[in-house]
């Protein structure tokens, strides 16, 4: 039985605009919405703005298609995709966007000691997570092992120099994945548009990424809502004011298929070639950029609570960890989260 995250109505993070309180000015809002990276966006703006609201939404979609040619998987002509088909290890041109997100996901792919790592695409797909979403069952473990041998953020290099970036694998199988990064880069990707109309009070999400700054329509701050990790639809499970950071959510509770009565998530941990297994079920991250948030949360995932949370205080991390129990759920947050409650 497979469980697809219906995009963009399950959001792992609910937008949750609260009454307004009736002693504020109310403001003009207008909300532009469309699909994107098999989910859904939304952009929220208050206050009065120069453009009109067809032209924003022109330039929007042509930011994200822009993306969606540069990094998804999903196109066989992306740029992403042109990288993986390619079989030697001659350099790849790459545009500056991209190579952000390769250097984004090398950092936090070494501070979680690879539990997060873009090369997993071959496991991805062996598992069926990947775009051609074949047939889902536990596949063989020699395959498992196959596909192990093609993975490594060690064997994948980012060249930069005055003429441009370039990537290159060592391995001719190389498959980069970058789904785990695609919905923060696309924030990040539309919170600088806003900056560049002047627009200082939106909230922007793809999917589950979402970043958010100043006063709604009814003069309130945004409120971004963590769901409680069940199939049930917006049970709230804490409520945050972003003030311009970047959130996104990792889940193991959504995106699985279930073969024996056990559940397989789209979540793999690089290690043992297969998903996650522990009783982490979602972890939030809130950092400066959704890039950030984004890459995070699925590392933190593959880590399980214990590690997880170790590594946060370390780091310094805002990051909300909801794991399972024979009771229910528990949760668990670091100080630098708990900042951004809304109480
Ligand atoms: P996240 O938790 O953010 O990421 C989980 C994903 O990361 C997994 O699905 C897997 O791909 C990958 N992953 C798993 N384990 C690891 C690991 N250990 N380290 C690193 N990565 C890992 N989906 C569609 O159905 N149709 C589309 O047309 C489509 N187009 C897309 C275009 C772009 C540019 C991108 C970036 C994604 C696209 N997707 C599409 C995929 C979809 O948007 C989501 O990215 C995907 O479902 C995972 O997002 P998530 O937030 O649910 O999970």
């Amino acid at each position: 039985m497979v469980h697809s995250l219906t995009k963009g109505l399950l959001l792992t993070v609910t937008l949750i605009l609260l009454a307004a309180c009736n002693d504020t000015e109310t403001r003009p809002q207008i909300d532009i919405e469309g699909k994107t990276m098999g989910t859904f966006y939304s952009v929220k703006i208050s206050g009065n703005i120069a453009q009109n609201k067809q032209q924003l939404q022109q330039e929007i979609d042509a930011l994200l298609e822009q993306a969606n040619d540069d990094i998804s998987t999903y196109r066989p002509h992306s740029v992403l995709s042109r990288f993986n088909q390619h079989r030697s290890s001659e350099p790849q041109p790459i545009p500056r966007g991209m190579a952000d997100i390769i250097l984004m996901a090398q950092r936090i792919g070494r501070d979680t000691g690879g539990a997060m790592d873009i090369t997993v695409g071959p496991l991805v797909n062996l598992w069926g997570f990947g775009p051609d979403k074949r047939v889902v069952k536990v596949p063989q473990q020699q395959q498992i092992d196959a596909a192990k041998q093609q993975i490594g953020l060690q064997h994948l290099k980012l060249i930069s120099d005055h003429q441009g970036e370039w990537l290159q694998k060592e391995l001719p199988e190389m498959y980069v994945d970058l789904s785990t990064l695609g919905e923060g880069y696309a924030v990040d990707q539309l919170v600088r548009l806003m900056a560049r109309h002047g627009i200082t009070h939106y909230l922007v999400s793809v999917g589950g990424a979402v970043s958010s700054r100043g006063v709604n329509g009814q003069g309130q701050p945004w409120r971004v809502a963590i769901q409680k990790p069940t199939d049930r639809e917006n049970a709230v499970q804490a409520l945050v004011d972003l003030q311009g950071y970047g959130i996104s959510t990792a889940g193991s509770y959504r995106n699985y298929f279930e073969q024996d009565g056990q559940r397989y998530s789209h979540v793999i941990d690089p290690t043992t070639g297969r998903p996650i297994n522990h009783r982490l079920v979602s972890a939030t991250v809130i950092a400066p950029t959704a890039l950030e948030a984004d890459g995070w949360d699925t590392g933190l995932m593959v880590l399980g609570t214990e590690k997880a949370l170790k590594l946060a205080e370390e780091k310094g991390l805002a990051v909300y960890l909801i794991s399972k129990t024979d009771e229910g759920f528990s949760a668990v947050m670091t100080p630098q989260f708990k900042a951004f409650l809304v109480q």
